[in-house]
């Protein structure tokens, strides 16, 4: 019965009922007019979610990492300088992407649990007087290493130089869940995937395109055949997975019917109970500073010498729930909780409980229930649910 637990990993997340259901449909002929409507709406939910108005949605039969070789093959060429920011494992595979793309990769090196610096990004592009760097790239939200970035900064950084590069954005494990702003901080190309905020079964690589993203894709001479753009524009080149994106025009009505901004209230509540939690415990962040902790995943560092990995395992063979282990540069000194998507307080809670049993099972000095007492402080002065708001 361990698929009865909720997962507690960053992706993929829970999948609501109601969205295995919209999920799971009979056969339909694409070609037929009852799919038009599916993707219209699953499309303009998107668009909604990413606050823009003018976005082009794509939605790839792929996975995020789909969305970034959509983002790249589709605005860029063969030897095109880009500047990106490397500060996990997530920012680490999308710079190997870029450099087996052929492309001249200029990193901004960060500590891993280290923010993206906005100041990093501006000193670069001042440097650039010959607007050599065709693409801004950054990591919205490093899954790795629980740490967001300030994308807000980040554009104003391109801005203050009046640079006239792209900016492409990895949105994945933030969109749906966190703040993102599409129209108002000009992103060019935003990357996502079903699996995270959209609470879907992976599958969909979504990706949102600007005016200027979209007349880059006219010049632009990297090699792309499944991952065209244009090609999509005329509809779907190949058989789309119609039950995915039944699944996301009803992952966005969710969305939207709750409130984006409830939403990530939402996150963020329970966010802010799963730190009190790690705090209780005497355990550190990897984030480093306060105002880049994620409100999606939260990276714990366990003692010098213990190996975190065990945590993660440890809860999957004797309680049967998933949490995140570490990647990279990271791996054996941190695990993940996941907090993102179909979650509530009362998830939560259950998550930190069997947390705490593992890690009190694998010989760590933590105290059963404190870290579930520091949450329920939190979670017990909750908003009223929106059931209670329309009574
Ligand atoms: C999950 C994730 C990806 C990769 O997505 P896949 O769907 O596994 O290909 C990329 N970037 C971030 C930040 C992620 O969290």
């Amino acid at each position: 019965m361990t698929h009865m637990n909720p997962v507690f990993i960053p992706g993929p997340t829970n999948i609501p009922e109601n969205l295995r259901r919209s999920c799971d449909m009979a056969t339909m002929d694409h070609r037929s007019a009852a799919f038009a409507p599916i993707i219209a709406r699953a499309k303009s939910g998107v668009r909604q979610v990413l606050k823009s108005d003018t976005a082009e949605v794509f939605l790839f039969p792929a996975t995020g990492t789909g969305g970034w070789e959509t983002a790249i093959t589709n605005t860029l060429s063969p030897g095109d300088k880009i500047l990106i920011g490397r500060n996990g494992m997530f920012s680490n595979k999308w710079i190997d992407m870029c450099q087996r793309h052929g492309l001249d990769v200029q990193v901004l090196e960060h500590r891993w649990g280290q923010g993206l610096s906005p100041a990093a990004y501006a000193e670069a592009l001042a440097a650039d007087t010959e607007h050599r760097i065709k693409a801004v790239l950054a990591t919205h939200n490093e899954t790795a290493t629980g740490v967001r970035s300030n994308i807000k900064d980040i554009r104003a950084a391109i801005d203050a130089n009046d640079h006239p590069a792209l900016f492409l954005v990895d949105g994945v494990s933030s969109i749906g869940s966190m703040d993102f702003r599409f129209d108002e901080w000009k992103i060019d190309v935003a990357v996502t995937g079903s699996q995270k905020g959209f609470m879907l079964p992976p599958g969909l690589a979504i990706v949102g395109f600007s005016n200027k993203a979209m007349a880059a894709t006219m010049s632009a001479k990297l090699p792309r055949t499944f991952f065209d753009v244009q090609d999509m524009t005329k509809g779907y080149p190949y058989t789309p997975p119609v039950g995915l994106l039944n699944g996301l025009a009803d992952a966005t009505d969710m969305l939207l019917a709750e409130g984006l901004e409830n939403v990530f209230a939402r996150h963020t509540r329970i966010a802010t109970g799963v730190r009190a939690a790690i705090k209780a415990w005497g355990l550190p962040l990897c984030a480093e500073t306060e105002s880049d902790y994620s409100e999606t995943v939260s990276a714990i560092k366990t003692p010098k010498g213990f190996d975190a990995a065990t945590i993660p395992t440890h809860a999957a063979d004797t309680y049967g729930v998933a949490f995140g282990g570490g990647l990279g540069e990271v791996a054996g000194r941190v695990f993940r909780i996941g907090h993102l998507g179909l979650m509530t307080d009362v998830m939560a809670l259950s998550g930190l409980a069997t947390a705490e049993m593992a890690m009190a099972d694998m010989g760590l000095d933590i105290t059963l229930g404190s870290g579930v007492a520091a949450a329920q402080a939190i979670y017990r002065t909750h908003p009223a649910l929106p059931s209670e708001k329309a009574a």
